[in-house]
């Protein structure tokens, strides 16, 4: 449901090569007036509640007033190596930058974003060390931490819209205050004022935007909570900030850590080749082997979650989503053939075109039928002299499990090719799993009782 949804909004849906990682805009549009507001996440590598809670907005989100322009994974090659920075602290490097700096390129991309005619207002996401607190309580709980903070540069601006960010600041702590999960959480404002000499403030995305007639502020929370209570202080304040400034928002899901989670956790799609091979990131093996992939350099794919990364890794392939590594593929490389959309299937007795790239669902048995001249490889189905499994009648029962797509076992790999070349592959879901066995072996005996 949410991923033909997706499909519909094409400022979702990232197409990417493997190379250099760069940031993506996502544009969500409402169509009615309002300001628009760029949301970043992901300066730093290292904090997901952060990038997390922005790719939430791109995926998960519809803006019903306004504008949101989000760049949910800023620094993206670190957030992919699990790295704060691999060329340095990104947030230092906005009031001067050799130009020789890998992270140049990045840093002007998102000044001009930010500077962009368009935007109204900044807000940077990011995950701090311990609590703020403006006096020392403990090693986790003094002036010198930033989790559970809303950061302003200096208490006004001398901009004409949206000047007053201190009052802004403290009208969302005490609206996220309402909603805290536990006392020990509460939200602080901190005012760096930075422009009376905090050198190392003056060097921020967000004194960048103030510098530059922009409203910015940005929002913490806490390292030493778990990510998804992380995300969820994260939308609450998005959600509280963007109200204030006149973006209206939408969302399907409750705001509350553990449904926070699973929308992080589900619905995470890669696809190759025009959509001709699809994996669910999310319930995929750690290992895929003989993947078939386009032979020659870079790799172009396509996903519906702006946190996912092809990464060449020796002679594989590793998905990463965030900072996590969530498959490694073993790579065989074809040309790919772009002959055939779709193939004729008979599932449960029925006939059927089926897209490739589509997952279709079989209680017992399926067979492939292609048209003359293309050849099927059930993945882990074999039956001694037979190459081509177009025509066979397959059956779960006959597939090893571990020759599954996904850690549960249910769906595997149906490959079409023609000569050497690969044209595409649909993943077939058995149905419940006690029903499957169960027929399997009766159709086994059914099976034997013919050969006998
Ligand atoms: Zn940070």
């Amino acid at each position: 449901m949410r991923w033909l949804l997706l499909l519909g909004l094409c400022a979702a849906l990232s197409a990417r090569a493997t190379g250099a990682l760069e940031f993506s805009l996502h544009k969500l549009e409402s169509g009615l007036p309002g300001p628009t507001v760029l949301v970043v996440g992901g300066i730093q590598g290292d904090e997901p509640g952060g990038f997390h809670a922005a790719s939430l907005l791109v995926t998960d989100y519809r803006v019903s007033r306004g504008q949101l322009w989000v760049v949910p994974n800023l620094n993206f090659e670190s957030i992919i190596r699990r790295s704060r920075g691999l060329n340095g602290d990104m947030n230092r490097k906005f009031a001067t930058l050799a130009s020789d700096d890998p992270d140049y390129h990045e840093v002007e991309r998102i000044k001009a974003l930010i500077t962009a005619p368009e935007i109204d207002f900044i807000i940077n996401l990011h995950d701090g060390s311990g609590f703020y607190r403006e006096s020392y309580f403990d090693t986790l709980h003094n002036p010198n931490r930033w989790g559970q903070s809303i950061i302003i540069d200096q208490e006004a601006l001398g901009t004409s819209r949206f000047a007053q960010v201190g009052k802004f600041a403290r009208a969302l702590a005490q609206r996220v205050n309402d909603h805290l999960l536990t006392p020990q959480h509460s939200y602080r404002v901190r005012n760096t004022r930075t422009a009376e000499g905090d050198a190392e403030m003056a060097k921020t995305l967000t004194y960048f935007a103030i510098r530059n007639g922009k409203p910015a502020v940005g929002l913490e929370a806490s390292k030493s909570l778990p990510t998804r209570e992380r995300v969820y202080y994260h939308l609450h304040l998005l959600e509280g900030l963007l109200e204030q400034l006149g973006v209206g928002l939408q969302r399907d899901f409750a705001l509350q850590p553990l449904a926070i989670e699973a929308q992080i956790e589900s619905d995470i799609r890669l696809s190759l080749f025009e959509e001709k091979l699809r994996l669910d990131v999310a319930t995929a093996r750690h290992r895929l082997n003989y993947f078939p992939m386009r032979r020659g350099e870079g790799m172009h794919y396509l996903s519906n979650n702006p946190l996912v990364a092809l990464v060449p890794n020796g002679d594989k392939v590793r998905v990463s989503y965030g900072n996590r590594r969530m498959t490694l593929l073993q790579p065989q490389f074809f040309d790919y053939d772009d002959s055939i959309q779709q193939v004729e299937m008979e599932i449960d007795g029925e006939r059927r075109a089926v897209s490739l790239g589509a997952t279709t669902t079989v209680a017992r048995r399926f067979s492939v039928h292609p048209p003359a001249g293309y050849r099927v490889n059930v993945i882990g189905w074999t039956r001694p002299g037979v190459d081509n499994e177009a025509e066979q009648l397959i059956e779960r029962a006959q597939i090893p499990s571990r020759f599954s797509v996904d850690r549960d076992g249910t769906l595997y790999r149906v490959e079409l090719y023609r000569e050497e070349r690969f044209s595409g592959m649909v993943l077939v879901r058995f149905g419940d799993e006690a029903v499957g066995n169960v027929s399997s072996r009766e159709d086994e005996r059914q099976a034997a009782d013919e050969r006998s």
